[in-house]
C-alpha cells in the first residue's frame, strides 16, 4: 500500500509535464546543513596526492565562507605520482524540478595558500565526466568569483543546468606542490542577464525571542532582483556577524543561537544575484528565555503551523505536497491535514478567527471548483487552477479516496469548528457539506458487490492502478467516512470484508508489504518486547500509521471486534520506542530521547521506516514521536525536548522541526513535508485538550458512521464469526 504509494512515485516521477511551475536556482552547494564534514561529496587520491577528508567527504568550514554558515574546504596536496579528485553533488530535493534556464556556472572561491589551482570539470547524469576547465585566479584572502559559461562545455547532451549533477574538482599537473587550501561557496547555474541593482531597503517586521532560537521576519519579497537575503546578529549592538541566509520565497528565518537569557539585535541585506548587497536595515532586538514544558508545546506548534499558514499556496490557501519544494502544486491530503493544524492556530489564537475564517472561505471556494472525478479529489493539484497534476505519474491522473478521506476528515472538523450563526462561518459550513455529499465512495467498490474499496480511478484509464485497500494501515478513515457518507454510503459489511479481510487476497498483500506472516490475518495477537499486539502486521508498522486517521477521528471511540484502537496505537508506539532504544543495527543517536520510525525524507530518498532492521535505515523523523503525543506523553515530550535543545542548530527552521535527520550518515534533511508537520501541530492538542478528537465526534453523519460500525461488530459476534 504505502510501499506501492512510493513505486508509483519512483516509477513516474521523471513523466511530469512541465506546467507553470515557479523555476528554481539550480544550486549545487550553498550551505551544509551538518558541521563536520559535507554528505554531497565524495573525495580520492591515489599516488603521493591527498586531498583533507572526513570520511571520505569534503570538511565543512564554518569561520571562512561567502555565505553564512559555511563553506567547503578544499586542502591537498598534488604529486606527480598520483591525483587527486573532490566531487561535490547537487543534493536532490523532492519537487524542485523546474530550473530557471542558465548560462553559467558561478562559484566562489577563497585562496589562502598562493597555490596550484586545481581544475574543475562537470558530472552528467550518466556519471560521464565533461572536458576540464582550468579555475585562474591569482588575488588571495578575498572571495573571488568564477564563471563558466554553460556554451563553454562542449559536450553532447548538455542544455539545461539539471543535466549536470555534480562538480569535480581534480590536480591540474603533475608536478609536486605544497599543502595548498581553497574553500568553495555558492556554485549555482545562473541566467545570462545580470540583476538589476536592488534600491529597496529591507526592513524587520519582528523579532522573537524563545527558548535557544530568535524568530525575525519581513514582508514577502516581491522584488526579482532579489536573490536571497542574509542575517545578520550581534550581540553588543555595535558588531554584526552573518548568521544565515534565507531563500527569498521565504519572509522569515530561525536563527538557532544555542543560548538561552540572552539579548541580540538583528539587521538584514538583500542580495543580488551577483552577491551584491543592499544597505542594512534598521537593527531590531529580541531576547532568548527560559521556556515551560507548555510553553515549548505551543513554540513547536506555532511553527508547524505556519507551514499551512505562511507557507501554503496563495491562490488556494492550502498544502504545498513539500517546502521547498513545487509552488503552484498542492498536497490533497496534506491540504486536510493543513485545515486541522489551522483549526489548532485559531484555537491557541496563532491566528484571530476572522483571518481564519478568511482563509476557510478562500479554500473553500477553491475546493468547490476543483477537478474532482465522482465528487472525489486527485491526489496532488495546481493551487492556481484547481486542476489535477500528475506528479506522481500519467495513471494517476483521477481520484484518489484515500487522500481524499484524509481531506475530508479536516473540512468535517473545520465545518463542526466553525458553528457560528453569522453568515461567513455559515457559507464555510455549507459548502464543506455539499463537498462532502459529492463524494461518490460508493463508486470506488469497481464493481457492485465488490469486498473492497480502490485506492485510485482514473477518467480516461479507469482502474489501471488497480489498490484495493485493505488494513491495518493508514486508510482506516477512509472506510470510516465511506460508512459514513449521507449520500454514497457503503455497507459497514465492508469494514469487514474490506478493511479487515481475512481471505487469501488480504493475507497476501499484508504478507507482502510486510515481509512476514506477523499480522497478516489483520489481527496480530504476538508480544514485542513485551508489548502485546492486538491489530497491526510485521510489529506495527511505520508510525503514521497510527496519526493519519487518527488526527480528528478519536480512536478512543473506535472499538471492533478486535480491539480498541487507541490502546492498539499506543502500543504501536511503544513498540517503536523499545525498538529504537534497543537500536538493533547500532544507528548513532537513537534512544529514549530520539525514536519513531515513520515515513519521511532520507539522505538517499523517502522511505516509510518501521521498527523492524529491514525497515529501519538510520534516520529519525521527528514527527515520529512528537505526533505520538497522546499515546506516550512522556516519552514524546523527552524526544521533542532533545531535538529542540540538542539539535536545533541543524534540525530547527522556520517552519519547526526540518522533515528527518541520519547522525550516522552526518545529514539532516533541508525540506518540510506538508504530511508530516500538522501531525505534530494536530496531535499535540489532542494530548493537551482533545481539541480534534472532541469536535469531529461531535459530528452527526460520523456517531451515525460509527453506530453502523458497532451493528456491524455486534452482529458479526452474536453469529459466533
Ligand atoms: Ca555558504
Amino acid at each position: 500500500m504505502f510501499r506501492s504509494r512510493l513505486l508509483i512515485c519512483f516509477l513516474f516521477l521523471f513523466l511530469f509535464s512541465r506546467a507553470q511551475e515557479y523555476e528554481y536556482t539550480y544550486s549545487i552547494f550553498s550551505n551544509s546543513a551538518m558541521s563536520g564534514d559535507y554528505f554531497f561529496s565524495k573525495t580520492s587520491s591515489s599516488g603521493n596526492s591527498s586531498v583533507k577528508n572526513i570520511n571520505g567527504k569534503l570538511p565543512v568550514s564554518e569561520t571562512l565562507f561567502h555565505t553564512p554558515g559555511n563553506s567547503l574546504e578544499l586542502t591537498y596536496e598534488n604529486s606527480k605520482t598520483g591525483n587527486w579528485k573532490a566531487t561535490i553533488y547537487r543534493q536532490e530535493k523532492r519537487g524542485l524540478d523546474h530550473f530557471a534556464p542558465a548560462a553559467f556556472l558561478s562559484f566562489w572561491i577563497f585562496i589562502t595558500t598562493p597555490c596550484e589551482l586545481p581544475t574543475v570539470q562537470f558530472m552528467l547524469k550518466d556519471s560521464s565526466l565533461t572536458s576540464t576547465f582550468k579555475i585562474n585566479i591569482t588575488k588571495r584572502f578575498d572571495w573571488q568569483r568564477v564563471i563558466i559559461p554553460l556554451a563553454s562545455i562542449k559536450y553532447p547532451g548538455v542544455t539545461q543546468p539539471e543535466d549536470i549533477i555534480a562538480i569535480v574538482f581534480t590536480q591540474r599537473n603533475k608536478s609536486e606542490s605544497e599543502e595548498n587550501s581553497i574553500y568553495i561557496d555558492d556554485i549555482e547555474m545562473l541566467p545570462a542577464k545580470k540583476s538589476e541593482k536592488i534600491i529597496e531597503l529591507p526592513v524587520i517586521n519582528s523579532a522573537t525571542g524563545y527558548a535557544k532560537h530568535v524568530d525575525i521576519t519581513w514582508d514577502r519579497v516581491t522584488n526579482k532582483n532579489i536573490h536571497l537575503v542574509q542575517i545578520y546578529r550581534s550581540e553588543d549592538g555595535k558588531s554584526y556577524q552573518a548568521v544565515g541566509i534565507q531563500q527569498n520565497y521565504i519572509n522569515r528565518f530561525a536563527d538557532f543561537t544555542g543560548e538561552t537569557g540572552k539579548k541580540y539585535e538583528y539587521r538584514i541585506t538583500f542580495l543580488d544575484s551577483q552577491y551584491r548587497h543592499t544597505d542594512l536595515s534598521k537593527p531590531v532586538c529580541a531576547s532568548t528565555k527560559p521556556m515551560t514544558d507548555d510553553e515549548l508545546l505551543t513554540m513547536v506548534q506555532e511553527a508547524c503551523f505556519r507551514y499551512y499558514w505562511e507557507g501554503a499556496e496563495l491562490n488556494s490557501g492550502l498544502a504545498r505536497e513539500n517546502i521547498a519544494g513545487r509552488r503552484n502544486m498542492i498536497a490533497t491530503g496534506a491540504s486536510g491535514f493543513g485545515i486541522m493544524a489551522l483549526i489548532v492556530g485559531t484555537e491557541r489564537k496563532f491566528i484571530t478567527r476572522e483571518e481564519s475564517v478568511d482563509r476557510f472561505i478562500k479554500i473553500v471556494n477553491f475546493l468547490e471548483k476543483a477537478e474532482t472525478f465522482h465528487g472525489v479529489y486527485p491526489h496532488f493539484m495546481d493551487g492556481t487552477t484547481g486542476k489535477v497534476v500528475t506528479f506522481f505519474g500519467k495513471r494517476d491522473n483521477g481520484a484518489d479516496l484515500v487522500e481524499t478521506s484524509f481531506l475530508l476528515q479536516g473540512l468535517l472538523a473545520a465545518r463542526q469548528y466553525f458553528s457560528r450563526e453569522d453568515s461567513r462561518e455559515k457559507l464555510i459550513r455549507e459548502k464543506i457539506t455539499a463537498i462532502w455529499e459529492k463524494a461518490e465512495w460508493d463508486w470506488f467498490r469497481q464493481y457492485p458487490d465488490s469486498k473492497f474499496l480502490y485506492w485510485h480511478w482514473s477518467p480516461d484509464q479507469g482502474w489501471i492502478i488497480n489498490h484495493n485497500l485493505i488494513g491495518w494501515n493508514e486508510t482506516m478513515v477512509t472506510y470510516l467516512l465511506a460508512i459514513a457518507s449521507p449520500t454514497y454510503a457503503v455497507p459497514a459489511s465492508m469494514y469487514y470484508s474490506g478493511w479487515a479481510n481475512q481471505d487469501s487476497t488480504g493475507q497476501k498483500y499484508r504478507s507482502n508489504w510486510g515481509q512476514t506472516k506477523d499480522g497478516s490475518m489483520y489481527t496480530n495477537g504476538k508480544t514485542y518486547f513485551g508489548i502485546k499486539l492486538d491489530i497491526g502486521v510485521s510489529n506495527g508498522g511505520p508510525l503514521f500509521f497510527t496519526h493519519y486517521s487518527y488526527m480528528a477521528y478519536d480512536p478512543h471511540s473506535i472499538t471492533d471486534k478486535y480491539t480498541n484502537y487507541f490502546t492498539n496505537n499506543q502500543n504501536i508506539a511503544k513498540i517503536n520506542y523499545q525498538y529504537c532504544v534497543e537500536n538493533p543495527k547500532h544507528f548513532k543517536g537513537y534512544g529514549e530521547n530520539a525514536w519513531g520510525l515513520t515515513a519521511s525524507d532520507g539522505p538517499f530518498d523517502y522511505s516509510a521506516d518501521e521498527p523492524v532492521p529491514w525497515g529501519d535505515c538510520g534516520k529519525i523523523a521527528p514527527t515520529g514521536a512528537i505526533s505520538s503525543f497522546p499515546y506516550t506523553p512522556e516519552e514524546s515530550m523527552k524526544a521533542l525536548k532533545n531535538y529542540y535543545y540538542n539539535y536545533g542548530k541543524f534540525l530547527w527552521g522556520e517552519y519547526g522541526f526540518r522533515d528527518a535527520f541520519d547522525l550516522t550518515n552526518n545529514w539532516c534533511s533541508e525540506i518540510y513535508m506538508g504530511l508530516n508537520q500538522a501531525p505534530m501541530v494536530v496531535m499535540i492538542e489532542n494530548y493537551r485538550t482533545g481539541l480534534l478528537w472532541k469536535t469531529f465526534m461531535q459530528i452527526p453523519e460520523i456517531q451515525n458512521g460509527l453506530k453502523k460500525l458497532e451493528q456491524e461488530s455486534k452482529q458479526i459476534k452474536d453469529q459466533g464469526k
